[in-house]
């Protein structure tokens, strides 16, 4: 069903909605940035279209809503626990194409790789239906095309906006709440982005030989180890475990899962001091191939989706859609 209706009547429906969804969206905190006086862009509980920021890429992807930063799992005492509780309600989230298709990546990874679904992921991703919001001009340093990302019919209601009026494509029955006038559009995904890398077959790919190539040294001297890459990625899925013992008490705590990210100094310390991964390089060469060959040769397709978020966060400049060409380069060499 695609109708047309104004802003106002927008919200109000979007306002019944929410007594049952938790309706997110992209929004701009200011001075909440990372420099004095400027704002970011993330998600957040809103509760009408005046509220959102969709003008612009988010900072930060929905993957925290599904993948909270710090997640309590549960609380314990000596010989029992009980799970932390979470909100009864829907979560309906407004998001890009290209996160659309991240989430499908993290789906990969917590319900699809091994034996058992990751529980804690399934408990939020099951509450989770997703409004698509169209893109008509690619941002910087996206290159969603080049990775194929750039589209999707995944979501259960699509949504674009023009001057006062709001467009929407619904697809599932329970959104159905919003009425206007029938009417025929379509929702806009990039077609170019400013810029298209060629991303290497994995077959083309000698893993090995990669591993031990000099292109990895520079990062040696370029990356801080901050790990902004790894956290404003929508595909990143680590995480660490922490137990937290009350002081009141230290018989009594709470399990929480944390964010980690494969940059970032111990990502790979293990007891006795033995690390996997010391240089900086050895860590970009890790992420570069993970999102462009291991998770490809397990699932058939890339994990990057090539929002670019890695290289806006960057403080050292670093490309990762560089970084990327470089290996096609090295592969392409090969005979
Ligand atoms: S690696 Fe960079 S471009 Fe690719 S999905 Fe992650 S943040 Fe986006
Ligand atoms: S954001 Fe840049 S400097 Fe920081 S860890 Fe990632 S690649 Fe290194």
């Amino acid at each position: 069903m695609k109708i047309k209706l104004s802003k106002e009547n927008f919200n109000e429906k979007l306002k019944t909605l929410s007594n049952e969804y938790k309706i997110l969206a992209p929004v701009s905190l200011e001075y909440m940035g990372t420099f004095s006086d400027t704002d970011v862009v993330r998600y957040k509980e809103v509760s009408s279209l005046d509220e959102m920021e969709l003008n612009r890429k988010s900072n930060f992807s929905a993957k925290e809503i599904v993948f909270p930063i710090t997640q309590i799992l549960f609380y314990f005492t000596e010989n029992e626990f009980k799970e932390s509780d979470i909100d009864d309600k829907k979560l309906l989230i407004f998001l890009r194409a290209c996160d659309i298709n991240a989430m499908k990546r993290l789906d990969e990874i917590y319900l699809k790789n091994g034996i058992d679904e990751d529980y804690y992921y399934k408990k939020l991703r099951e509450k989770v239906k997703f409004v698509l919001v169209g893109c008509r001009e690619s941002f910087r340093n996206c290159f969603c095309v080049s990775m194929d990302s750039n589209k999707t019919d995944n979501y259960s209601m699509g949504i674009k906006i023009d001057d006062n009026e709001v467009f929407l494509e619904i697809k599932d029955k329970d959104l159905k709440i919003f009425n206007g006038e029938k009417c025929e559009f379509e929702i806009d995904f990039v077609k170019e982005n400013l810029f298209n890398i060629e991303v290497p077959q994995i077959d083309k790919i000698n893993s090995k030989e990669i591993s031990k190539h000099e292109m990895w040294q520079e990062y040696n001297s370029r990356c801080i180890a901050c790990g902004r890459c790894n956290f404003v990625c929508p595909t990143c899925s680590c995480f660490t475990m922490q137990d937290v013992f009350y002081k009141e008490n230290e018989k009594v705590g709470e399990r929480r899962r944390i964010w980690a990210g494969c940059q970032v100094d111990g990502f790979t310390s293990m007891a006795g001091g033995h690390e996997f991964r010391k240089t900086k390089g050895e860590r970009m060469r890790f992420k570069t191939m993970h999102k462009i060959y291991d998770f490809n040769k397990r699932f058939g397709y890339n994990m990057c989706v090539g929002c670019g978020r890695c290289d806006d966060a960057c403080p050292q400049y670093i490309s990762f859609s560089k970084c990327i060409e470089k290996v096609n380069e090295i592969s392409k060499e090969r005979k």
